[in-house]
């Protein structure tokens, strides 16, 4: 903090000996300069002003520093007169020890405010070092400081940020729900954790995670809220990625066996609950290892995609296809009997038959067995799984290239 130096009017130089005599140990270095006019006083700096002497021009400077009128016959009335000509303190010109205090006084305000100004520069490079938005609102949710980070995430300058509500700063829709999220955290006091879409400088949309939590004044009262924002869209995205491929088979992109789970309880449940038919199909490529033995594992794979798009060419619109390992799959058909799943499986494997993939050097063709049940009421699926593979097998065992029906 600068050196204190207190500037008097040159008339009260025997009252200021006087006062620095008495001041020496309490305000140590202190520095007194006789001035002719107020305007030798820089704003803000202290100013020492005999009443009598004070000039025409220089009562609008009075305000815009910390002067002290010291006057001769002092009365509340004229104290008051010179506090509203902005002056800081008036006293009578007699009381040397109350003019000490006073200027102590003064002295500590100024180095309190100045500490608190210091602090808020402090907090204020702070938050402006962390590369994540910061922002704080007070008790009737207006902005009451922010960083750099955050200003420049809503591509809004700070002066028109601070001091503005979020109807001010956010398109009306978002504003409302931020406010409402505002008021819900003040009165559950603690924290709050939620996800909302926020635009971004240039108009695009980013998924961000607030943090917020409420804060309280020295006495106890809710002061307001500090929010910190996290972008969590590349978060999500991958976590969009990371589902679907957790049930998607990567080689023919259709569903895999944790799907086809999920899928067969979910139909096996409306199949109980509203009384509609439910078929299940099992099917396996024949002698699907030659095709690898013959032309490579690659083309084997070839196979896999190029059988896959086959039966969904088959296929009705509700019934799914999964692939439950290797080159096994299983069909959902929902609303579907026995009859009508022997005929879907009948005519996938005469479509199958008369299909050829023709690649640069190689005509491969493929038949397929497939074994078909329809759920029973009260059946798990793990049974009817049992007995439809049972079936398969007696389709493999009789020749291939055909369809059994489960004996339930
Ligand atoms: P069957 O008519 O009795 O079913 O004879 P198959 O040759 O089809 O049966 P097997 O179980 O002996 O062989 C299945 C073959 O499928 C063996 C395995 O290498 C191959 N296979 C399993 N998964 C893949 C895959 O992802 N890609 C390729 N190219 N081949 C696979
Ligand atoms: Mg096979
Ligand atoms: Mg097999």
């Amino acid at each position: 903090m600068s050196s204190f130096v207190v500037h008097y009017d040159d008339t009260l130089r025997p009252l200021v000996e006087s006062l620095q005599c008495t001041l020496k140990e309490y305000l140590p270095g202190t520095l007194w300069a006789p001035v002719t006019k107020l305007e030798q006083v820089r704003p803000g700096g202290f100013a020492l002003l005999s009443a009598e002497h004070i000039r025409p021009e220089d009562l609008p400077l009075i305000a815009a520093r910390c002067t002290l009128v010291l006057v001769k016959d002092w009365s509340l009335n004229l104290c008051n007169e010179w506090l509203n000509r902005g002056a800081s303190a008036c006293l009578s010109d007699e009381n040397v020890e109350k003019l000490a205090a006073e200027l102590l006084t003064q002295r500590r305000l100024q180095e309190a405010a100045s500490a608190a100004r210091g602090d808020g520069e402090i907090l204020q490079a702070v938050i402006d070092a962390v590369p994540v938005p910061i922002f704080y609102k007070d008790e009737h949710h207006i902005y009451r400081g922010c960083n750099v980070a955050f200003h420049e995430f809503i591509g809004l300058p700070q002066e028109k940020v601070v001091g503005h509500s979020v109807f001010d700063v956010a398109p009306a829709d978002l504003a409302q729900r931020y406010y409402e999220a505002d008021e819900t955290l003040l009165e559950q006091r603690g924290c709050q954790r939620y996800e909302a879409p926020v635009r971004y400088a240039d108009g695009s949309f980013r998924d961000i995670e607030f943090h917020k939590a409420v804060f309280f004044k020295p006495d106890g009262r809710v002061g307001g809220q500090v929010g910190v924002m996290l972008d969590v869209t590349e978060r999500n995205q991958l976590m969009h990625k990371l589902e679907k491929f957790s049930h998607t088979d990567p080689l023919t992109g259709t569903g895999n066996r944790r799907e086809f789970d999920a899928v067969a309880h979910r139909e096996l449940r409306r199949h109980r609950s509203k009384q509609m038919a439910l078929s299940l199909l099992v099917m396996d490529v024949d002698h699907f290892k030659q095709i690898n033995d013959t032309w490579g594992h690659p083309v084997g794979d070839q196979a896999l995609r190029f059988l896959v798009d086959q039966c969904h060419s088959q296929l009705r619109e509700n019934d799914r296809l999964f692939r439950a390992g290797g080159e096994e799959f299983f069909m959902v058909l929902p609303q579907t009997d026995v009859n009508q799943a022997r005929s879907v499986a009948d005519r996938l494997c005469a479509h199958m038959r008369k299909q050829v993939l023709r690649l640069d050097d190689a005509e491969i063709r493929m038949t397929v067995s497939i074994g078909v049940i329809e759920l029973t009421r009260g059946a798990s699926l793990e049974d009817a799984l049992d007995l439809a593979d049972q079936a398969l097998y007696k389709a493999k065992r009789e020749g291939r290239d055909r369809v059994s029906v489960a004996e339930t």
